[in-house]
This record gives structure tokens, C-alpha cells and sequence, in this order.
């Protein structure tokens, strides 16, 4: 496995991959890899010839107070793990390599990103879709893969490579979850014992919502009032959203007649979890 801490490396290999007519495959990430990240990098394995993960705890996308400084950084766990699942390459720049000057360019994926994590998270689907630009230009995958964990950067990458005309195909991957439910995250090693414990309801909360879909109930009010019950025996600090969007649009759904997203946030004390289900009656 190749590690490529610059970018005229990462450049060099692709290039030698894409002239053996490898087809490319990407997976971006932040580091700090759990199950969940793994899953991504063995669809990348199944689906490509040639994988890059990338590792980048990328500034632009925290906002001021967030947690860019006590983010987890794991490397050496982390290319351990890219290796023994046999990763192509590894592309692990530092800060310097990817804004060596204060960037004056943004990409802004409109309306998609005035809803759900949005207004909590203001400017931080545009530091998404920047780097995650960039990343495919510096890359050059044929295909890149990212987590339905994170529903609403799907589909604002999706929907940036389409109005971009970017020539690379954009595969979902299902969320990986612990053994109770709560999907994987880094951020998950923050959570006290006992929040970790409580933490369960959330998807507890999404799954009973799926279910009682599943059973006729096509009132989202209902269904989100089901979901908040069962969420707030999770005491959490509290709830920045519980919605129900379309999974292409996220424009909010009020009456179930196709496949809707049900998402929610929340945060305990200053770690903030995210998760959704995807339900097609
Ligand atoms: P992050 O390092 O948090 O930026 O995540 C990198 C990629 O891994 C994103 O595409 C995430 O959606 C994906 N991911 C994170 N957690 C999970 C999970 N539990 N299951 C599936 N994919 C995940």
C-alpha cells in the first residue's frame, strides 16, 4: 500500500493506475476508521480495480466552536487498517497540501443544504462539497463512495456532481450500526457510558417510525411525533431536528406516497450525533 502525503504523489500513482486502464475508486474520509468507514472501502474493493482512501480532517467544514481541534486523529490505526484490508493508496495530505493559501473559491449546493443539518451547521456543506471537489479533481475517480449515514452529503454530492457535470459515479453505501442500533460514527468514543447506553434510542426511535409506516401510518406529523417520544428517552441536551424529506430533494415530506427519508440529530453535552432511516412503502 502506497502512502501519499503530497499531492504531486497522489497525482503520480493515479496516473500510473488510470495508464494500466485501472478503473479508480474513492472513498473520503476523515479518519479515525471504524467498521462503518471499512464497509465503504470493501464496496470500493468489489466495485474498482485501483482504491484510494483518503484521510483528511478537512477545517473548512467545522464551523467556529465545533470540535475541528478535538476531532480524533488515529493514523497509524488508520493506514493499519487501510492496509490489511488492501487499499491501492492512501491519500493523507496535511493541511498545507490542500488550502496552501486561504481559498477565495467555495462551492454552494443551494436548498439542499437549507434544511436538516444546515441551519446548525452553517458553512458546512459548502466546505463539504469544496473539498470533496477537489478530492475528485486531485483523484480522478470513476467511482466514489460515501455513507447513507450522512444522507444529507449524499445528496448534496450527488446532486453537485449532476448540476457539475463531474465524471464520476456516486455510490451509497448502507449505515453500519452497533449491535443496539446506534450507527457507527467517530464521534461515538465521546459519549459518556451512560450517554452511550441511552444513545440506542435514537434509531430505536427511527426504526419504530419505519415500522409503524410499514404497518399504514402515512401522516409524517405522527410519524415524527413517534420518533421524538421514543428519542427523548435518550435524554439527550437536546434535539436540533427531527424531519421527514424526500431522500433526493430533502424537500419535507407531510404525507407519505413514496420513498421518504426520516432524519434527526442530536447532541449530548458538546457531541452531536446524526442518523435516518430510509423507508420505501
Ligand atoms: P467521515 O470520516 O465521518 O467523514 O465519514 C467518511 C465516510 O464514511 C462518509 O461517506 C460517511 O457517510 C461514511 N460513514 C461514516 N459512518 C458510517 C456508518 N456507520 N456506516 C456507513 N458509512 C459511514
Amino acid at each position: 500500500m502506497q502512502v501519499a502525503r503530497d499531492i504531486p504523489t497522489l497525482r503520480a500513482a493515479v496516473a500510473e493506475a488510470r495508464d494500466a486502464r485501472l478503473r479508480v475508486g474513492l472513498v473520503p474520509t476523515m479518519g479515525a476508521l471504524h467498521t462503518g468507514h471499512l464497509s465503504l472501502v470493501n464496496e470500493a474493493l468489489k466495485a474498482t480495480e485501483y482504491v484510494v482512501v483518503s484521510i483528511f480532517v478537512n477545517p473548512t467544514q467545522f464551523g467556529p466552536g465545533e470540535d475541528f481541534a478535538s476531532y480524533p486523529r488515529t493514523e497509524e490505526n488508520d493506514l493499519a487498517a487501510c492496509q490489511d484490508v488492501g487499499v491501492d493508496l492512501v491519500f493523507i495530505p496535511a493541511s498545507e497540501q490542500m488550502y496552501p493559501t486561504p481559498p477565495v473559491t467555495t462551492i454552494r449546493v443551494a436548498e439542499l443544504t437549507d434544511t436538516l443539518c444546515g441551519p446548525h451547521r452553517p458553512g458546512h456543506f459548502d466546505g463539504v462539497a469544496t473539498v470533496v471537489a477537489k478530492l475528485f479533481n486531485l483523484a480522478q475517480p470513476d467511482v466514489a463512495f460515501f455513507g447513507r449515514k450522512d444522507a444529507q452529503q449524499l445528496a448534496v454530492i450527488r446532486r453537485m456532481v449532476f448540476d457539475l457535470n463531474l465524471p464520476v459515479e456516486v455510490v451509497g453505501c448502507p449505515t453500519v450500526r452497533e449491535s443496539d442500533g446506534l450507527a457507527l460514527s467517530s464521534r461515538n468514543m465521546r459519549l459518556a457510558p451512560d450517554e452511550r447506553k441511552r444513545a440506542r434510542a435514537l434509531h430505536d426511535g427511527l426504526a419504530a417510525a419505519r415500522d409503524l409506516l410499514n404497518a399504514g401510518e402515512r401522516d409524517c406529523a405522527t410519524l415524527i411525533a413517534k420518533i421524538r417520544s421514543i428519542a427523548l428517552t435518550a435524554a439527550p441536551t437536546s434535539i436540533d431536528y427531527i424531519s421527514a424529506v424526500d431522500p433526493d430533494t430533502l424537500r419535507p415530506v407531510t404525507q407519505v406516497t413514496g420513498p421518504v427519508l426520516f432524519a434527526l440529530a442530536a447532541r449530548f453535552g458538546s457531541t452531536r450525533l446524526i442518523d435516518n432511516v430510509l423507508v420505501e412503502p
